[in-house]
């Protein structure tokens, strides 16, 4: 948790404008304790196949850089310049109007100009300028004619000016919601961040887990038998509160579904209560329709923290997804409640390692519901599966074991920006509990806040900027929590599950946080189940207590 106490964090915010050019003032920017992640290990670099894998520290002087690292980032901007052509127009034709300025969770939180989007970007544009505009190379030659074009060269402070500022920009996309010309600042964030890879420089946060994803096949390096082992635990605590015994496959080959989630749900609570959620589901239908799902011990993360290392890394480990559902024969595949994963399924996938023509389109054996948004990614988000089984009336629910969860819910950058999954979940929600209250709008749904925690900064030693960038969220939590007795925050991202809850503990401590398949498992009548008397979190069930003192 940040050393610094909410009220103090408060007190720092400062909009105030600061004087002069931004430019002038790089050499100044400090890599600050609180607000930056540790490097990444040189064996997690070496792992990956990344250059320049050594131990080096941002807060010292030397960064242990290649001689020629200048060169490489010429180089580097120069190749994606021309391969990525959304990247070129983004640097082309921001007018700085600033109506991004203030939409960013990290601008609010801190009130740093630097984490204005329209500045984060001009970080990278002005070397842009600098050394591929025709306008800023001629401008570039006049007395004065540098800050006239906005142009800067490439130096040691503007490096890791960049490198402090793209490591504070979560890739959430907000801020191109709100740009008149569809500006994308993730997207230049994600270019930062490649190019900081090519000299060395990532943070630990994020090349460990992906190193550990290269090695054991999910991010948080369990091996095959361990995964296994946490999900016969879940199955053991789903026996002791309903009786009935939800014993998962493992590799079946020929499954009809082939079912994937970010290895968080089995190793950190919440999401522990949102995996046993996924088991009812399936027991249930396995029990009542026959439907033949599998896990995979080799598939074991749905999550993929390569896409914020490079296009490259991302590729990578999406593949091992597909892989083995060509191994296993199965149908289609069948997606857990994950963020980033949905963004790189649903924006990425198909041009990347697709199409994947040896799938079936996904089609819900029970329903007969054939879902076309997926069929090139043949994935499907379980919100989507299970508000269709919902919706065709295929679920038995109680909702009223949910009565002590009053509900809100958060979207998710990715799978709401970039998959526009914004019905399903409150559909399931809405379906599995008594209490739902919505966030103010500009807000949820496509203008949602982000955590201040995602694309990789969910780190422990950078928690006064996560706390800082989760302000927005939590204001807005606050305010129905105070209005409504809000005393749950909904979500379907497994990072969420894990930030949010920090969020919670550190802006609004009577509220908790769920995914939506525990509250689903709370709800559903399993067949053979004995009388319920506990949630999944072992709470006595609304009304139990008062029938035991009867
Ligand atoms: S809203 Fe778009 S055009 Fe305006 S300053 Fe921001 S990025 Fe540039
Ligand atoms: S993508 Fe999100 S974190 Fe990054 S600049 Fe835009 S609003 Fe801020």
């Amino acid at each position: 948790m940040s050393e610094i106490k909410p009220d103090e964090l408060l007190n720092k915010i400062d909009y105030a404008p600061g004087s002069g050019n931004w430019m002038d003032n790089t050499a100044s920017v400090q890599i600050r304790p609180g607000m930056y992640c540790y490097a990444a290990k040189a064996e997690s670099v070496e792992t990956l196949g990344l250059p320049n894998a050594r131990p080096w520290n941002p807060l010292e002087e030397d960064w242990k850089l290649p001689d020629n690292w200048q060169e490489i980032v010429f180089q580097g901007l120069k190749e994606r310049l021309e391969r990525f052509r959304t990247f070129k127009v983004f640097m082309d034709i921001c007018v700085r109007c600033g109506a991004c300025a203030d939409k960013c969770h990290f601008f609010l939180g801190t009130g740093d100009p630097k984490n204005m989007p329209v500045l984060r970007a001009e970080l990278l544009r002005s070397v842009y300028r600098n050394d591929f505009s025709t306008a800023g190379k001629l401008l570039s030659k006049l007395p004065g004619g540098k800050a006239l074009a906005g142009a800067r060269p490439m130096t040691l402070d503007v490096l890791k000016e960049w490198w402090y500022y793209f490591f504070q920009c979560t890739e959430c996309r907000r801020c191109s919601v709100f740009c008149p010309y569809g500006i994308d600042t993730a997207e230049i964030t994600i270019m930062a961040r490649e190019i900081f890879n090519l000299l060395g420089l990532n943070i630990d946060w994020i090349a460990t887990p992906v190193s550990n994803c290269f090695k054991t096949g999910n991010h948080l390096g369990i091996q095959p038998h361990a995964f296994k082992d946490m999900l016969e635990f879940f199955v053991e605590d789903i026996e002791t509160a309903t009786g009935v015994n939800c014993t998962p496959q493992f590799q079946k080959k020929g499954a009809d579904i082939l079912f994937i989630t970010p290895s968080g749900d089995v190793f950190a609570d919440p999401g522990t209560y949102t995996c046993q959620g996924y088991l009812i589901l399936f027991q249930y239908l396995k029990e009542k329709y026959g439907l033949d799902v599998t896990w995979s011990t080799y598939a074991s993360e749905g999550g993929n923290f390569g896409f914020f290392t490079s296009h490259e890394t991302m590729k990578r480990l999406n593949a091992k997804m597909y892989a083995e559902a060509k191994r296993l024969g199965v149908k289609w595949i069948l997606g857990g409640e994950c963020g980033h994963m949905w963004r790189v399924i649903h924006q990425y996938m198909d041009t990347m390692n697709g199409p994947a023509d040896f799938l079936e389109v996904p089609k819900n054996p029970i329903t007969g519901t054939v879902f076309e948004n997926a069929r090139s990614t043949k994935m499907v988000h379980i919100t989507e599966f299970t508000a269709d089984l919902i919706k065709h009336g295929k679920l038995e629910l109680d909702k009223s074991r949910n009565d002590d969860f009053i509900m809100t819910f958060h979207d998710s950058c990715n799978p709401s920006r970039g998959m526009g999954l914004l019905d399903e979940p409150r559909y399931v929600i809405e379906n599995v509990c008594n209490h739902f209250y919505e966030m103010p709008p500009n807000t949820i749904r496509e203008q949602t806040f982000c955590c201040g925690s995602g694309a990789g900064l969910n780190a422990g030693e950078n928690m006064e900027l996560r706390m800082a960038g989760a302000l927005p969220r939590a204001n807005a939590l606050k305010h129905v929590h105070e209005k409504y007795g809000v005393n749950t925050l909904g979500t379907i991202c497994a990072i969420d599950r894990a930030a949010l809850s920090t969020l919670c503990e550190y802006w609004v401590p009577d509220v908790r946080v769920a995914g939506v398949h525990e509250l689903v498992g709370n709800a559903l009548i399993l067949p053979g189940e004995k009388k319920r008397t506990e949630n999944l979190r072992f709470e006595p069930l609304p009304g139990v207590e008062e029938e035991d003192d009867e």
